[in-house]
């Protein structure tokens, strides 16, 4: 394979960057630009797992001072020769190490292209892979935690179980079908069932897990909608502690839908602060109203923001009634005023209702109790192995499937042979989650979701 070569730092201004180069030539291209300092030894006649402190030289041009570390195959992250270069981390800088390198013979990395390489080198399965994706992306501690665990090989251990389980059973069937001369004894209905709900009830339980961990790997999507003024911009503004949107007296300020991450907890919330839900006649915002209606019905959860110091009006019943069938807990807001709000009502139409002041911050940690609760994000075990992506959980309901018409097809009375194709199906399904037995389609489709260095 080519030596490929690529920034893996985020691009930028910045202490240090890293610059990879990974291939059977890495030490004969770092040699022609390494000139060390620290040692006599060039990178090429260096150990592996040791550095070098030196500078970047090549046709008399100085570039940088670096330390460059070696790895040799296969104990490196790809499997192959690696040298990585941390030179001052900068645009300038870290572009024309790289312009240089490449100069020597290496090729530009493609997204993803160092992880691949482990993977088809063996150093990592197909599930772990796409950890070191989520592990980069991961936004809070609960999915970072999901992530690591598969890095660990956590749902890799649960798919193995089951699959080594299909293995056996298809060996055993396979020398029934295969070799009936040889008297050997047809495989027990019962043991063999026995085995395949076993196995699919393992599979429905890690499908169980899948929404949950979504929820925790991408945050939840949480609409929050109020009537104007009650104080959906201050709630959205003490929750992500910055001032985000605009925070004024005037009704139906808030006239577009203004998103972003925010950390409550374990868990991420990705915010929209809607335009206030009212009838009104101006045309900029009435264009926000219909953003936010179409909010409600798309979030995966609607904060709905009271104002604790006014009587009930129209709108509010309004909004509530909008939120009975949803996914929804009631806020209300400015506790630090006298009550004026008819709070047995907004009671009575949802199920979870939180008292808080978004102006002080009073009511914050009950909040985000009620949000563990909801999304049962307590009492999840993050270290178990969660199925992290579609692609995952296409598997393993496709294996499922297979599996429950197996289990159908042998109390049917159908024959052997039919019944080894199913699981054989099943078997494969788990192959492929692995990355154990995958196209080529599949792979590429895998990685082209990763960035340049990685
Ligand atoms: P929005 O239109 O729903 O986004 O409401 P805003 O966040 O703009 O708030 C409207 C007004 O209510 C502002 O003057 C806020 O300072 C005030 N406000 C918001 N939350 C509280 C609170 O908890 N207590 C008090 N006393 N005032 C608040």
């Amino acid at each position: 394979m080519n030596t490929i070569a690529a920034i893996s730092t985020p691009r930028g201004a910045g202490g240090i960057s890293v610059i990879r180069i990974s291939g059977e030539d890495a030490f004969a291209i770092a040699d022609k630009i390494f000139s060390p300092i620290s040692t006599k030894l060039a990178p090429s006649q260096m150990n592996g797992y040791t550095c070098a402190y030196g500078k970047i030289i090549a046709d008399k041009e100085y570039y940088d001072d670096c330390i460059l570390t070696v790895f040799k195959a296969p104990k490196s992250y790809t499997g192959e020769n690696v040298a990585e270069i941390s030179c001052h981390g900068g645009i300038a800088v870290t572009e024309s190490i790289l312009q240089l390198i490449y100069s020597k013979g290496a090729s530009p990395a493609g997204a993803g292209e160092f992880t691949k390489r482990a993977f088809l080198n063996g150093k990592m399965n197909l599930i772990q892979a796409e950890a070191v994706m989520d592990i980069i992306s991961a936004e809070g501690k609960a999915s970072l935690r999901c992530a690591a665990a598969l890095r660990e090989g956590a749902l890799f251990s649960r798919i193995n179980a089951v699959s080594v389980k299909l293995i056996h059973l298809l060996g055993e069937i396979g020398a029934w079908v295969d070799y009936p001369e040889e008297n050997i004894p047809e495989v027990d209905s019962h043991a063999m069932t026995e085995t395949l709900s076993l196995a699919a009830d393992e599979l429905e339980k890690i499908l169980a897990d899948y929404d949950c961990g979504r929820i925790i790997r991408e945050g939840i999507d949480t609409a929050i909608v109020g009537k104007p003024n009650v104080g959906k911009s201050t709630l959205m503004n003490l929750l992500s502690g910055c001032e985000r949107s605009i925070v004024t007296d005037i009704a139906g300020t808030t006239r577009d839908i203004v998103e972003e991450s925010v950390r409550l907890g374990d868990i991420v919330l990705r915010l929209s602060d809607t335009a206030g839900i009212r009838d009104t006649e101006d045309i900029v915002e009435g264009f926000g109203v219909k953003k936010a209606q179409n909010k409600i019905d798309s979030a995966d959860f609607i904060l709905a923001v009271f104002d604790n110091s006014e009587p009930l009006t129209a709108e509010d019943i309004e909004i509530a009634d909008r939120c009975a069938e949803r996914n929804a807990a009631a806020v209300i807001n400015k506790t630090d005023k006298e009550t004026l709000l008819d709070t047995a009502y907004i009671e009575s139409r949802f199920r979870n209702t939180i008292y808080i002041s978004a102006g002080n911050g009073d009511g914050l940690t009950q909040l985000q109790n009620v949000l563990s609760d909801i999304f049962k994000t307590n009492s999840i075990d993050f270290n178990k192995g969660i199925l992290a992506n579609e692609r995952q959980r296409g598997c393993v309901r496709f294996a499922l499937k297979a599996l429950n018409e197996s289990i159908a097809a042998l109390e049917q009375g159908y024959t052997l042979d039919a019944v080894n194709i199913l699981i054989d199906d099943a078997e494969n399904s788990l192959l492929e989650l692995t990355g154990e037995r995958t196209s080529e389609a599949v792979v590429n489709e895998v990685f082209s979701h990763f960035c340049v260095g990685k």
